[in-house]
């Protein structure tokens, strides 16, 4: 590859969800601004999927946001922006029936509707089916290379600065591996469309968040035959707490004052406030799932089951079900369950984002606790040899508090970032030929 094929950015985004959408977005309400062209931004983005979707293993017809669409892509940034979620009403002719609908939080499918919408319109600084295998630092420091393999061969573009953006991946518990009846509930819609059991008997859901009792009024609706077992340590499901102070917890102005707080304020805000997200639900589900199971009991059919205070203490997977040994903390007491599948809402946690940034990712630093360390723009700090910027959207939650995986957060964090990356290219450096790569690239010659 000669140095004129490869394209220079002043940034590339790896992963195109929400979050680096947002930021495109951003970046393009930037560039509108700009009255001089060098001030302007390039970017491109890479992202693996060969089309735009969110978690869509998990939009059940019936699921709502969990947060308030005025918290969409945009508007807690800039409310005049054409690209939030009241501007994708108006455009779909549904702007009337939303707002007679009454409600903040919409259907995720629609919310979904809504990405797509905006990711369609930002189709020409996007390049699917791209999945980046390495960053490579270029020689100087003040340049990255980002490298993909893409359906077409390696394809390689260097970049000033780089925004990671790669979701959560889906966490199981110690020893269990995902299998045919062993799922994680991420992919439970794809798992059931493939599923050919006429009348399943049972299911079993481990956890007690907000995917395990979705998972759990879906297949309790879906299979009107099945036995539905809910296993979890707490006693009962608990209500998420969205009340109006606690809820400052996801304000902007909050991650500021996390950011600047000594490590053990940091830990003690962060373990008040973990039931506004973490392994709770939505209130109105919790009333829904134990209304079912009421009338259930008053007819004598009772399949949905709360097995709580409870743990799967052994799982065997077979090809066509599992069997499951719940136990029972308070007493000791063990029952066997045979069931068709068993779906793990156990949570998630955020991709490790320096095994994604290779080469360059061993220069980030690290603080005593093995932590990266991290600006408030969201820079990561780097060893002096790397000037590029690396920017991190997920995995902060140690510096920027709760919302750093949240879509809460991501209008305002990527104003916050774009302001970053325009600060630092007013004086950008000319960029190397691709000779000056100082690692070997496989493929790429
Ligand atoms: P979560 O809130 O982290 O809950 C995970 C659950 O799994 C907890 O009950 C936890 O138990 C349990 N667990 C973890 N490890 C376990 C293990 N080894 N063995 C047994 N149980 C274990 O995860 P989530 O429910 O997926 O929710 C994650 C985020 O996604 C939240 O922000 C939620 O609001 C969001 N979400 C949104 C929607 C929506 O918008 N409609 C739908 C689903 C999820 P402990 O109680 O002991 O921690």
């Amino acid at each position: 590859m000669s140095a004129a094929d490869i394209n220079v950015y002043d940034l590339v985004g790896i992963g195109f969800g929400p979050s680096n959408l947002a930021l495109a977005i951003a970046i393009e309400e930037h560039n509108a601004r700009c009255s001089r062209d060098e001030d302007r931004i390039s970017a491109l983005f890479l992202e693996k999927q060969d089309d735009f979707g969110w978690h869509r293993g998990m939009l059940f017809d019936d699921a709502t946001m969990q947060v308030s669409f005025l918290k969409d892509l945009v508007t807690m940034r800039n409310p005049a922006s054409d690209y939030s979620f009241v501007s994708y009403l108006h455009a779909h002719d549904r702007l009337a029936d939303f707002i007679n609908y009454k409600t903040m939080y919409p259907l995720r499918v629609e919310f979904h509707d809504y990405f797509r919408w905006a990711a369609a319109r930002m189709r020409d600084v996007v390049r699917y089916s791209h999945t980046v295998t390495d960053v490579a630092p270029v020689t100087g420091g003040d340049f990255v290379d980002v490298i993909a393999a893409t359906p077409d061969g390696v394809r390689t573009v260097r970049a000033r600065n780089v925004s990671v953006a790669v979701g959560l991946e889906s966490s199981l518990p110690p020893g269990v591996e995902s299998s045919e009846r062993v799922w994680h509930n991420l992919d439970i819609l794809h798992r059931v469309a493939e599923f050919e059991v006429a009348a399943p008997q049972r299911f079993v859901v481990v956890g007690a968040g907000q995917s395990a009792a979705e998972s759990v009024s879906f297949l309790h609706s879906r299979y009107p035959t099945a036995e539905i077992c809910s296993v979890f340590f707490r006693y009962g499901y608990s209500p998420a707490d969205d009340s109006n102070f606690a809820n400052r917890i996801f304000d902007p102005k909050a991650v500021d004052v996390y950011y600047d707080a000594p490590a053990d304020v940091k830990r003690m805000l962060f373990d008040y406030h973990r039931n506004t997200n973490y392994s709770v639900v939505d209130g109105e589900l919790i009333q829904d799932l134990y209304r079912r199971q009421y009338a259930e009991g008053l007819q004598g059919r009772p399949r949905l089951r709360m097995l709580n205070a409870s743990h799967v203490a052994e799982l065997s997977p077979r090809p066509d079900g599992v069997r499951a040994v719940v136990e029972h903390l308070p007493t000791g007491d063990r029952e066997s369950l045979e069931a068709d599948a068993i779906v793990f809402a156990t949570g998630y946690r955020p991709v490790d984002a320096t095994r994604l940034l290779g080469a360059a990712g061993a220069l980030c630093l690290r603080d005593d606790e093995n932590l990266l360390r991290v600006g408030r723009d969201y820079r990561l700090q780097t060893d002096e040899r790397l000037r590029a910027g690396l920017y991190l959207q997920g995995g902060t939650e140690h510096a920027h508090g709760m919302t750093a995986t949240l879509l809460s957060a991501s209008a305002v964090r990527s104003g916050e970032i774009v302001a970053s990356v325009a600060a630092s290219v007013a004086d950008r450096p000319p960029a190397p030929p691709a000779a000056d790569r100082p690692f070997a690239l496989i493929g790429d010659r």
